[in-house]
């Protein structure tokens, strides 16, 4: 396994091809409090780039480019978070987007645990740490085990897309899952505009 910290923006002429693993860490959970501090991508070949953003600026045209690449699919853990802190500090709309957290919830119907711990146990052997989870993300030196934390969220993702492409296909779910995907950046849109706790589909 190998990780590249990058300051500010991916760099010239690192590029991904078909698909990468995306996750942001952030200052809280706040979204319009909260700013966005790193973007983990990884290609699913064991290593990991960090982009560690200067919050003044979020200069990053590399990065937003590659979110907004129709070729390139982001795959995401929750996405609907991540796609949110990105709209809101990069500018940028993320598409085309993979969630494994709707595709867990498409077809794992036997459980309620879709945690991606929970689904990285279940679907890929691997047990992830969620010790660093709640640590300083505006940090200027991270630490190891923040680098390796923030490294771990995307390393499994490819493999759990392979899984529950799997089970999609399986239960005759597969093109609901994309439709759902497809809405992921509109639901972000949502949450920032005032209906984040609000579900306008209900009643
Ligand atoms: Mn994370």
């Amino acid at each position: 396994m190998s990780i590249t910290l990058h300051k500010g923006d991916l760099p010239d002429g690192l590029t991904f091809t078909g698909s990468v693993a995306v996750d942001s860490e952030t200052l809280g959970l706040n979204i319009n409090r909260d700013k966005l501090c790193l973007v983990q991508l990884s290609a699913g070949d064991d290593t990991a780039h960090i982009v560690q953003l200067d919050r003044s600026r979020y200069d990053a045209p590399n990065l937003r480019a590659l979110m907004a690449d129709q070729n390139v699919t982001k795959i995401f853990h929750y996405a609907r978070f991540d796609v949110a802190v990105m709209q809101r500090y990069l500018g940028v709309v993320t598409t085309p987007i993979y969630c494994t957290k709707i595709a867990s919830k498409l077809v794992r119907t036997y459980t309620d645990r879709h945690g991606l711990k929970d689904l990285a146990r279940e679907l890929a052997g691997v047990e992830l740490s969620k010790q660093q989870q709640s640590s300083d993300w505006g940090a200027d030196n991270l630490s190891e085990a923040q680098l390796a934390y923030a490294a771990s969220d995307v390393l499994h993702l490819h493999k759990l897309k392979t899984a529950l492409d799997a089970m999609l296909e399986r239960e005759g779910r597969l093109e609901i899952a994309k439709a759902c995907f497809a809405f992921l950046p509109i639901r972000a849109s949502l949450d920032l505009a005032g209906w984040a706790e609000e579900d306008i589909f209900a009643h």
